[in-house]
């Protein structure tokens, strides 16, 4: 069911998103090599409670972290573990959520760790323009899923690079996931429109090379069939009178 949020409530979720935000913007600072990925979760986990917020990923299906931690080739849902180590030119993603008085905060972010290569540079930067190539074509009312779908997928695609097709971002409010799903592909012309007053997360999930992806053993993590890297860039976002408005920047 999509549901429809009035402007109180998106305030509600401003709040849980900056949260989530800040939370990300203090993973990007702390991200160096030696730094273990779990050292990394202790510290988010620790912020959103000091902001009187909830890790919204924490037992989430069963998710043993508060914030997923994907390095490389991994897509995205990578556990963080004190065995994990940052190194020098790897890119790692970090995804984050909050709930802030019932109200949920996602977004999503790659960084470097150290000096990394300018595939990897080109890859992540990419990947953030994906997003917001897609929220600039937004018109509300008139845009519709496939609409914004092909404005990500064929951006990505112009550089040969690979549109996650299993992964796709989604509505969000009282609950982490709700409806429409949002993919990061589509035909221009079809799908639901995009009408004021929908929260949805954004989220190109964008490979270097093949689309394609294994999931582990583990039972989270995704990795890129091919091994090579992946990136990944969220943000929520309100659909307005006004226009879009990113609730997580
Ligand atoms: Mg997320
Ligand atoms: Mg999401």
């Amino acid at each position: 069911m999509i549901t429809i949020k009035t402007d109180s409530q998106i305030a509600c979720m401003r709040k849980a998103n900056q949260i989530v935000r800040d939370t990300l913007n203090l993973l990007r600072d702390h991200t160096k090599a030696g730094v273990s990925t779990w050292e990394l979760n202790i510290l988010a986990h620790e912020y959103i409670l000091s902001q009187n917020a909830k890790p919204s990923f924490l037992h989430y299906n069963g998710f043993p972290a508060s914030i997923c931690v994907s390095v490389d080739c991994e897509v995205v849902h990578g556990i963080p573990s004190k065995r994990k180590i940052l190194q020098e030119g790897q890119i790692v993603s970090y995804d984050c959520g909050a709930i802030y008085e019932g109200w949920h905060g996602d977004a999503a972010r790659t960084v470097g760790v150290g000096l990394i290569s300018p595939e990897c540079q080109q890859l992540i930067d990419v990947t953030e323009q994906c997003f917001f190539k897609g929220v600039q074509s937004i018109v509300a009312g008139e845009t519709r899923l496939g609409d914004l779908g092909h404005v990500i997928q064929s951006y990505a695609e112009s550089f040969g690079y690979g549109v996650v097709r299993e992964l796709v971002g989604h509505g969000i409010g009282r609950e982490m996931h709700e409806d429409p799903e949002v993919p990061n592909f589509g035909i221009a012309g079809h799908g639901m429109r995009l009408s004021e007053g929908m929260t949805i997360a954004i989220e190109p999930m964008i490979n270097m090379g093949t689309a394609r992806v294994d999931w582990m053993e583990d039972g989270w993590t995704v990795k890129t069939k091919d091994r090579k890297p992946s990136a990944h860039y969220e943000n929520t976002v309100a659909i307005t009178s006004h226009g879009v408005e990113i609730l997580s920047l």
